[in-house]
């Protein structure tokens, strides 16, 4: 026999989680299928933990918006729940005069995004600050943080939990047919469920997983592509109390400098295109241009003071050489399926973004 649930969740990582929460607080019956034996193992655990504030994206984009949004919702939601979290703020460094207008590029986007508290900083103000920096000038962000990703995940599962909503590890989704009053999910050991609401969170998997799903049109999965991020921690103490980060590359933010809550700096994440969204091995050998890359703006980098850390995989939607894609977000009205949300391109700013994107979801759920 068939059994039926309301809505079914397919991922548990940062977004799955923070989706299913919101559909079990608004009163939903709410099912998270998990593939692997933990919650949040992939891309959720291996990012650098920032709570973005949302100057860099295309305004009116939806990472624009939903990063503004997700960053006033995260930090309300840390200091409700005693989530570990730190405001320390990030400079933005130019280490060059001729990158001297690029920020003043970001801060006219920012603004334009919402993002009112940038400060731009001469020369000595950025070293009064922080004295081990070289740079002719940077932007202050003070609404740029950090977040103990794994304590919210664990928040956002109780939560789930507390409002009745029900966790399996273990149970990897195969495929779905969808059919106007219901969706039919099998998973992988042929268990067949029966739901109202399906939410693809599946990350890295989401095209793939969609591309499976009979009743959607395939015209409405984009081809995915894996960009991965190593990162490298610096041996000994960090020289600066705040994130540092070179003005912005093509398909990252450029090898920046983030601090975790212990106060243990990290490099990256650089930009390296895979071919498959498991191949998480850091090469040693990559640290060697990221001594370069950090002495532009840390020239006192001590030579082998990098140790190879760990990577994480961009789930991109966009190739190498193609523009940069936002978050594609798709409910019943873009495709067609009733009761069906597919999650594509969730990168970054997903992790600040996450509290949002729930709530967009709700909103794509009521407009059928
Ligand atoms: C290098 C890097 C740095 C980043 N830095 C930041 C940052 O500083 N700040 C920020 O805001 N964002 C950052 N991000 C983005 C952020 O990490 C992601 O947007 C976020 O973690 C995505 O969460 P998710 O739940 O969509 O995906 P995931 O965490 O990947 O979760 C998807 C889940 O789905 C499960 N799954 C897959 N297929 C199936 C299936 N068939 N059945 C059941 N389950 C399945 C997987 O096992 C996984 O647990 C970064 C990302 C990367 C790669």
């Amino acid at each position: 026999m068939t059994e039926s649930v309301d809505c079914v969740v397919i991922g548990a990582g940062v977004v799955g989680l923070a989706v299913a929460r919101a559909l079990a607080l608004g009163g939903r019956e709410v099912l998270v299928l998990e593939a692997c034996s933990a919650i949040g193992t992939q891309t959720s655990s291996r990012n650098s933990e920032v709570i973005h504030a949302g100057m860099y994206y295309p305004t009116g984009s939806l990472k624009a918006q939903l990063c503004v949004r997700g960053n006033a919702l995260l930090y309300d939601y840390c200091a409700e729940r005693s989530i570990g979290h730190q405001r320390c703020g990030k400079f933005i460094v130019a280490t060059t005069p001729d990158q001297l207008a690029q920020l003043e590029t970001i801060r006219a986007r920012a603004l334009a995004n919402g993002v009112t508290d940038l400060v731009l900083l001469d020369r000595a103000q950025a070293l009064a600050a922080e004295p081990a920096l070289q740079c002719v000038g940077a932007l202050h962000s003070p609404s740029t943080g950090i977040i103990d990703s794994h304590g919210l995940m664990l928040s956002l599962l109780a939560d789930l939990e507390h409002a009745g909503g029900i966790l399996a590890l273990n149970s990897p989704l195969a495929l779905a047919e969808c059919a106007q009053d219901a969706i039919e999910l099998v998973a992988n050991d042929g268990t067949h469920l029966s739901a109202k609401t399906v939410i693809n969170a599946a990350g890295l998997l989401a095209p793939a997983l969609a591309a499976r799903f009979t009743g959607l049109d395939l015209c409405h999965v984009p081809q995915a592509h894996f960009a991965k991020g190593n990162y490298f921690t610096l041996a000994g103490r960090s020289p600066f109390s705040h994130l540092i980060y070179p003005v912005p590359e093509a398909a990252g933010l450029g090898v920046h400098l983030t601090l975790d809550l212990g106060g243990q700096a990290r490099f990256g994440p650089d930009v390296q295109w895979v071919d498959t969204p498991d191949d998480t091995q850091v090469e040693a050998a990559r640290g060697d241009v990221f001594y370069a890359e950090v002495r532009k703006y840390w020239p006192d980098l001590p030579d082998g003071a990098l140790q190879p850390a760990y990577a994480g995989i961009r789930p991109k939607i966009s190739g190498p050489n193609e523009a940069a894609r936002d978050f594609c977000i798709q409910g019943p009205k873009e495709h067609g399926v009733p009761g069906l949300v597919n999650l594509f391109g969730i990168e970054s700013p997903g992790l600040t973004s996450c509290l949002a994107i729930a709530e967009l979801v709700r909103v794509l759920l009521s407009n059928k």
